[in-house]
């Protein structure tokens, strides 16, 4: 894609919603990262409803330790892999207390060797605690590149490397919070709604949706006739 059509993508997409937000809640460095590593292979929605009892309870990486893996374990057994998840939770609470002075560190390599904490978890730390302009690659963020055109990749790695290279650096600071929230409600993995997207005419995807009311008709349509060719006297 073109440097002037990714300005205009993201021009777009501040006009829309200038100050996005990610949409898991937390309450300082420690529980953000705490939220990001729970919400791995889960939904931020799923998280949300676990944390505020659980960051009432311990949102220092002291008081999480003191809480232990079986007590961490009662606030988030309804979270997928919350087993390991609580174990790594615990661990990387300890590190932080025994290296780090109980803070989350602004610092790449030293987050990325904190257990259950990848270059993902690592991006979206830095970007929302410290204020990098990092693009932490989801699965949403993922599509929407690859389908638009904007920087296609076979890997997250390859597509942020490319992200990075695109996005208009004035841009860097929320484009992930945009791209995630336009995967999560408009690019979404099934059915795109490209008849409502604010960048169609810029979108590269082959396979656009058409109006969603003709759709459904279409689709009701198609299924009457097909009810009355299996029972022809309806
Ligand atoms: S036009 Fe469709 S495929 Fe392209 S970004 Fe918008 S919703 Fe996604």
């Amino acid at each position: 894609m073109k440097s002037d059509k990714a300005e205009a993508i993201f021009r777009r997409f501040q006009q829309a919603n200038p100050e996005p937000q990610g949409e898991l809640r937390y309450k300082n460095p420690f529980t953000l990262l705490v939220a990001v590593v729970l919400s791995a292979r889960a939904t931020d929605a799923g998280v949300n409803r676990a944390t505020p009892a659980l960051f009432a309870a311990a949102d220092t990486p002291e008081k999480m330790t003191s809480l232990g893996e079986t007590g961490l374990k009662k606030f988030i057994k309804t979270i997928g892999l919350f087993n390991s998840k609580a174990k790594n939770i615990i661990a990387l609470s300890k590190i932080l207390n025994e290296k780090f002075g109980g803070k989350v560190p602004y610092d790449r390599e030293a987050l990325e060797s904190l257990p259950g904490v990848g270059r993902k978890t690592a991006n979206v730390v830095l970007n929302i605690a410290f204020g990098e302009p990092t693009i932490a690659v989801d699965t949403h963020v993922f599509r929407v590149a690859n389908r638009t055109g904007l920087a296609p990749g076979k890997t997250p790695h390859e597509v942020e490397e490319k992200l990075l290279k695109i996005i208009p650096q004035k841009y860097l600071h929320h484009a992930h919070h945009w791209l995630i929230l336009h995967g999560r409600y408009v690019c979404t993995a099934r059915r795109p709604d490209c008849p409502r997207c604010l960048i169609r005419d810029l979108c590269a995807f082959n396979e656009k949706t058409v109006d969603g009311l003709r759709q459904k008709a279409a689709s009701s349509n198609a299924s009457r006739q097909s009810a009355r060719r299996s029972n022809p006297r309806r």
